[in-house]
């Protein structure tokens, strides 16, 4: 059986290490995240959010608002939020509701304080390859994993299923950085099966359950699983785990593989971004 990537206990390190660093500041990195609409499985992402900042011993703020609010109202939430010199971070819970225009709310973040590195301000300079304020949470945290257990990405064959501005293209832009040769597949991609049996690192970011079986990983390959999948109130991921434990060198499994790290990688975020501020009110 392949290694487990434990990203539940990796991410454990990663928080306790921010709560000492945290305990040393002098005025505490706040996070605001606005929630709009009552999506159960948003409000349980956005209440471990809430709580895990707290207990690094962020201040965090939630603005919770109905599906009818007005798209107006909710720039201005983040118009008010962007000019609060106690924010430092602001993360807009996705997905939200189709209606309003998921563009134009996340573009009113102000760069500096996108925690999630989704403007087009941070995902272009990400795209040419400089720093941006903060990466996206979920590929940052696969890197970090892949980096904790020593797999190197140069020369290697990757594939990214999933073409998504959240996971899939930040992802394929972050491998590529690293010097691996990527694949990043959509739901046109034909011979999905042959290019994936080709990857030496197999990323899938579908949500669709057991869509990766071993048919799909070639002897010794790398999965990371980014699935999130309900199944009989059962999470499970896009791979099915039993099929391709013992053919993949490592796996991560859902749950406790790619989410715990997406938090601990929101928390570091926050706290980068509230360095970089205090570095320029300095
Ligand atoms: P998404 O917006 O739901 O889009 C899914 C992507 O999969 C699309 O790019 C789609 O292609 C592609 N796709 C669908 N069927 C396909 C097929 N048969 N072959 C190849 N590609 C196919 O993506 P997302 O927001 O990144 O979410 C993906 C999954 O990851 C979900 O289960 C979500 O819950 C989970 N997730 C987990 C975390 C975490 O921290 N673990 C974070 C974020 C998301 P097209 O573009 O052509 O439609």
């Amino acid at each position: 059986m392949g290694v487990i990537l434990d990203g539940k206990k990796l991410a454990d390190n990663i928080i306790e290490e921010l709560r000492t660093a945290s305990l040393k500041l002098t005025k505490k990195p706040k996070l605001a995240v606005i929630i709009v609409g009552d999506n159960p499985a948003s409000q349980i992402y956005v209440r471990n959010k809430q709580k895990t900042a707290q207990y690094i011993g962020f201040d965090s703020l939630v603005i919770s608002l109905e599906n009818n609010v007005s798209e107006d109202s909710i720039l201005e939430h983040i118009y008010i939020l962007n000019e609060d010199k106690d924010i430092n971070a602001i993360l807009l819970q996705l997905p939200i509701n189709e209606k309003f225009n998921k563009k134009r709310i996340i573009e009113a973040i102000e760069p500096i304080k996108d925690v999630d590195g989704f403007t087009s301000y941070n995902f272009g300079r990400l795209a040419l390859g400089y720093e941006p304020f903060s990466y996206p949470c979920t590929p940052k945290g696969i890197i970090r994993l892949l980096e904790e257990y020593n797999i190197s990405l140069e020369g290697k064959k990757a594939i990214v299923i999933g073409r998504s501005n959240i996971v899939g293209k930040p992802m394929a832009l972050m491998l590529q950085q690293k010097n691996a040769t990527v694949i990043c597949a959509n739901s046109y991609t034909k011979n999905l099966k042959e290019l994936s049996y080709m990857a030496d690192i197999v990323i899938s970011a579908v949500g669709k359950p057991k869509f990766i079986d071993s048919s799909f990983i070639k002897e010794n390959a790398v999965i990371i699983d980014v699935g999130i999948n309900r199944v009989n109130d059962k999470l499970t991921g896009d791979v099915d785990f039993e099929s391709v434990k013992d053919k993949a060198s490592f796996i991560t499994p859902v749950p406790k593989g790619v989410g715990p790290m997406t938090i601990a990688m929101l928390m570091e975020n926050t706290l980068n971004l509230y360095n970089i501020q205090s570095r320029l009110i300095l």
